[in-house]
């Protein structure tokens, strides 16, 4: 079938829209989605900038939403009709995958930024192969392959294009802090980088009853907004002993917990060093492959801390989109603060304006 797809060519090149085809052969245990959006997150743009060196041109795109259009063999619990949003892929087989841990599969990789598919990726463009199946999807585009195990399904009256992000960004964020941090009511958070998925660690912190959610970020707008989800103090990332200023937040003696989503490593490292004894730090950022964090020994030993690295929020995305989806709906995730709308063929202004820090996190509207 023809669809329309954005492309990326080259690390100093625009996306570029382009009229291709799409198998429409679809795999056991795979569907085909029409896509309505897709957010656009920062591992995209670090592969179009090959940070991430993975095989160019490529159609990207990860956090898909839409309606399945056909089921492959053998899927069960989802037809056609369906609204789904997509998420990352996983094996199912491994022993991490079994231990409900997919974000950590051995396939994950493969699947996610090389978008490994038996069959290739069902791409065609001037009879050519076009990379694909990113994240098992690749969804800057109108249709999308992607498997039953990484879509998700919801409720028909839901904003599809609002919701679209839930599948790595806000996951990631939420996800740092209801799966793994778990702050007790009360506690002291900071999070470090208030683009989007630190705002979704925001209104986590403020689900859980955190009574101290401090935002730190270079930019005063985004403090502004960050305020407005939930934070109860901002302090600005240039301030020169960072991690004091955000230690004297929590009870003068440091934070309970800290996130991380910049990778920056002195960033990370006053992350780390504004925690309170046997604090915990999430780290949810992917930075250049050789990037090292410095950690002084004294605190992290003497300080009895926890660091823990976190892919995707740690969560099987079946269970926990539908979790944010309940929030959603008694409005307690308030994704229409931090989402601006862009139309397809706006993909590049999209990407401008997050990177220039103009909006928090872009969804594509596919028509
Ligand atoms: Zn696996
Ligand atoms: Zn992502």
């Amino acid at each position: 079938m023809k669809i329309t797809a954005a492309v990326a060519v080259a690390p100093d090149r625009p996306f570029e829209l382009i009229s291709c085809d799409l198998s429409d052969d679809l795999a056991p245990g795979e569907v085909l989605v029409r896509v309505e959006a897709c957010g656009i997150c920062h591992t995209d743009l670090a592969v179009k900038l090959q940070h991430i060196p993975v095989p160019l041109p490529k159609i990207l795109g990860h956090e898909g939403a839409g309606v399945i259009e056909r089921v492959g063999p053998g899927v069960v619990g989802l037809s056609e009709g369906d609204s789904v949003l997509m998420s990352f892929g996983s094996c199912g087989a491994c022993g991490q995958c079994q231990l409900g841990a997919p974000g950590y599969c051995d396939e994950f990789g493969m699947i996610n930024l090389f978008g490994q598919r038996r069959g290739g990726s069902g791409l065609r463009y001037r009879g050519a192969e076009l990379g694909g199946y990113f994240f098992a999807q690749s969804a800057f585009a109108t249709h999308a392959i992607a498997t039953a195990r990484n879509v998700v399904k919801i409720g028909k009256d839901l904003p599809l294009a609002l919701l679209a992000p839930l599948g790595c960004g806000i996951q990631t964020g939420a996800g740092a802090v209801l799966n793994v941090l778990s702050p007790r009511p009360g506690a002291s958070i900071a999070v470090f980088g208030v683009g989007a998925v630190g705002m979704a660690a925001i209104m986590a912190a403020k689900l859980t009853g955190c009574s101290t959610i401090v935002a730190v970020d270079i930019r005063d707008e985004r403090l502004v907004r960050a305020r407005d989800v939930g934070a109860t103090h901002t302090v600005d990332g240039r301030t020169s002993d960072l991690a004091k200023a955000v230690a004297a937040l929590g009870s003068g003696r440091g934070v309970d917990h800290s996130i991380d989503t910049t990778g920056v490593p002195e960033v990370v490292a006053a992350s780390i060093a504004c925690l309170r004894q046997r604090g915990s730090s999430a780290q949810v950022a992917a930075p250049p492959r050789g990037t090292r964090f410095p950690v002084e020994a004294s605190v992290l030993v003497g300080g009895g801390l926890t660091v823990r690295g976190v892919v995707e929020g740690d969560a099987v995305p079946t269970i926990f989109l539908p979790r944010l989806v309940d929030f959603f709906r008694q409005g307690r995730l308030p994704l229409d603060k931090i989402v601006s709308f862009y139309p397809f063929d706006k993909i590049n202004q999209a990407v401008e304006d997050m990177e220039t820090g103009a909006i928090v996190k872009p969804v594509l509207r596919m028509n």
